[in-house]
This record gives structure tokens, sequence and C-alpha cells, in this order.
């Protein structure tokens, strides 16, 4: 079979074999549930503190402020649901991003049926949010200010600790989406000071289906689930210790090697930028280039469409996504992309590559040549 290469490391990441290692032992040796009294329930208990010790490390927060869920998009429910269900008698208004994973984004069109009022703040060609932007926005009634720390689709990293300052300072609660960022890109509650913080483990070499909130101590939250007293009460049901455990293993061998793998990626995605534009014309690279994601390329192609790009790329081998993940295989074209000021016809004619430490320069050469070739075969179809 022909060797493929993945460049879609911000849709998921494959688990790490020493994740995968620390796992195993607790589906069938160590099975037991975390909340029984007796020796093997123990055990389980025991691997589920570790995890949360390791995660609030990797972050800057207390092992109590770190509640497990079942990832990214469950977190980011409980904490704005959660949030907004438990403040609604002090207001209902929440500011968010126009920017925001689908995640977030559908959380606040069901709290707006509910009678809660939402802002969406709206980027910079570069897909920056302005601190600035925010303060007109906060009203008397505002609870919430929700923005992710990394855009999924074009990597742009925001001022969060500024962003979060300015909501504190008028009494709303800060929320940031950092499934994208943690793993890739230094992260620290206390730096940056925000309330909740989600993440997911299979962002950074964990497994799909475990994630985690961070909520600053002291910080109100309704229950999303209701259930159990599993998570202080905010996340009932049994504990998934395996998952668990591998989202603890993960965040630990990311925060290990933070600097290391955001300078090899960096040096990839650098690498895979200048084969292609050096060989090409009409392509715009999207994001705030000095402050994007170390592995993320997001490429706008002239007068090329970008899903025929994407199919004859999976032809070839390469594996990469022409939007965010969640929007692929829809028709939809991207709301991140529009909200920063592309046309429809850009949107579509948008790539998007994220590399990862799996990847090598010999994939990453031969990627460059296949997108340039398959690029200049749509675009002469094109009439060009
Ligand atoms: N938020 C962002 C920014 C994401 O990129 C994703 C996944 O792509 C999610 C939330 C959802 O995470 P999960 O797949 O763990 O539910």
């Amino acid at each position: 079979m022909m060797n493929r290469i993945y460049l879609d490391h911000a849709a998921t990441t494959p688990v790490s074999p020493r994740v995968l290692e620390a796992m195993l032992p607790f589906f069938c040796e160590c099975w037991g549930n975390a909340s029984a009294v007796y020796a093997t329930g123990r055990e389980a208990r025991k691997a589920v503190e570790n995890a949360r010790k390791q995660t609030a490390q990797a972050i800057g927060a207390q092992p109590q402020e770190i509640l497990f869920t079942s990832g990214g998009t469950e977190s980011d429910n409980l904490a704005i649901r959660g949030a907004a269900n438990a403040l609604r008698h002090k207001g209902r208004h929440i500011i968010t991003t126009a920017i925001e994973h689908h995640a977030v984004l559908n959380t606040c069109k069901t709290l707006e049926k509910e009678g809660f009022e939402v802002t969406y703040l709206q980027p910079d060609p570069t897909g920056r949010i302005a601190p600035e932007s925010l303060v007109p926005a906060l009203r008397e009634d505002t609870i919430l200010v929700s923005v992710m720390t990394a855009n999924n689709e074009i990597g742009t990293l925001q001022p969060i600790r500024e962003l979060a300052e300015t909501a504190k300072a008028h009494g709303a609660l800060f929320h940031t989406d950092a499934v994208q960022a943690v793993g890739a890109v230094p992260v620290d509650v206390e730096e940056t000071g925000v309330d909740l913080l989600s993440l997911s483990a299979h962002k950074f070499y964990g497994p799909k289906g475990a994630g985690a909130l961070y909520v600053r101590r002291g910080t109100r939250l309704d229950p999303v689930l209701t259930g159990g007293k599993q998570e202080r009460g905010l996340r009932g049901g049994t504990e998934n210790v395996p998952a668990i455990v591998g989202l603890g293993a993960a965040i630990g061998e990311a925060a290990a090697n933070l600097g290391k793998n955001a300078d090899m990626t960096a040096a990839l995605r650098d690498e895979l930028e200048r084969r292609i534009l050096s060989r090409m014309k009409g392509i715009r690279v999207n994001g705030l280039t000095g402050g994007r994601l170390p592995n993320n390329s997001s490429l706008t192609f002239e007068n090329v469409d970008g899903e025929a790009l994407l199919l004859r790329l999976d032809l070839a081998g390469v594996a990469a996504s022409a939007g965010s993940a969640c929007t692929s295989g829809s028709l939809e074209s991207s709301h991140v992309l529009h909200a920063i000021g592309l046309s429809e016809a850009e949107a579509r004619g948008t790539l998007r590559l994220t590399v990862g430490t799996d990847n090598t320069r010999e994939e990453i050469a031969r990627a460059a040549d296949l997108v340039v070739s398959l690029a200049e075969e749509l675009r002469s179809m094109f009439g060009r």
C-alpha cells in the first residue's frame, strides 16, 4: 500500500504509543468503578486522580479545578450552558465571537432560543479579536464572555489575557475554548486569568472521547448532565478510566515536549508553505502569520476548488481538510473564512494543512509537490 501522508492534525491525532501503554492496564486488569470503596475501585480512583494532577499541572491549575468530560464539545457545553444557567438571575447576555467552533456557536444559538441574548464579536482580517472590540459590547447584564484561544481553521491565537482582564473587570466570567491550543502552545490559567477552559485529548495524541473543563475555584456552574455525584456533581456518570488515564498521559507528554514539538512542527509547516508558495502564484496565507498555531497552514488558492483539490489529494494519498473537520463533508462553506472577509469563491478555494510530530521532511516535500501539481491542474480547468 502507498504510504499515506497525514496533514490533518487539527482534526485529530494518532494516539501516542506511550499513551496507549498507560491506558491498556485499565481495560482488563484494573477495570473497577472509580467510585467503589473496595481495592479495585480505589486503584481506578487513584489513576483518575493522578490524571487530574497531570492535567492541572500542564495548564497551571489546581487538581480540584479539573472536571473530566467526554471531549471538547461537552466541555464547551458545560462551560457556557452551565454558567448561563447558574447566573441567569444576574443577567442574560453572553458575548462570543463569529469564529468559534460549532460546539460554542450552537450552544449559544440554543441559549438564544431560551431567552439569552448573544453578541458575536467580529475578527479583523487576520482572525484576531481586538480586546478593544470587547469593551463596547459589555453590558450591565453580561454574565459570560467566551473567546477561543486558537482558531481551528486558520490557527490565529487570541490575546486571551487582555480579553479575560477586560471581561472580569466588568464582572463577567471568561471562558476560552483551548481545544486547539493545549499541547501546541503554552497555556496557563493563572497567567491568563480565565475562569473556564476547555480541552480535548485527541488533539494532542490522546484518545478520542476524553476531555476536561478547567473551572476556577469559586466559579458557579450548573450541571448539564444530571446524574450521580461524580466530578463534584457537575458531570454525573461512571468515569471512563482508560480515557482519563490517556488524557493525563498525553497532556503530560505534550507539556514535557511543548517547546521541542512546537519548533519541529513550525519548521515543517514553514517548509511546506515555502515549497508551495515559491512555485505557485495566486495563493493567500490565512490567519495571523506572526501569531498562529505552529502547525497550521490555511491557504486560499485563486481559481481552484478546494473540495476538488481535497479529493484529488486523498486519491494521491494525502489527508488534508477544506475547512474545519466539522464543516468538511457538508456543502456549507466556512463561517470562519467568511468572517475574516473571504468571498464565497475564496472560502471554497481554501485548503487547511496541519502538520504533526509524526510527519517527516520527506513527506512534506512530497505533499508540497502534490498540492502544487494538483492545484495547477485544477486551475487550468478554470480556463487560466
Ligand atoms: N473546539 C475546537 C476549537 C475544536 O477544534 C474542536 C474539534 O475539532 C472542538 C471544540 C470539539 O472537540 P471534540 O472533538 O473533542 O468534541
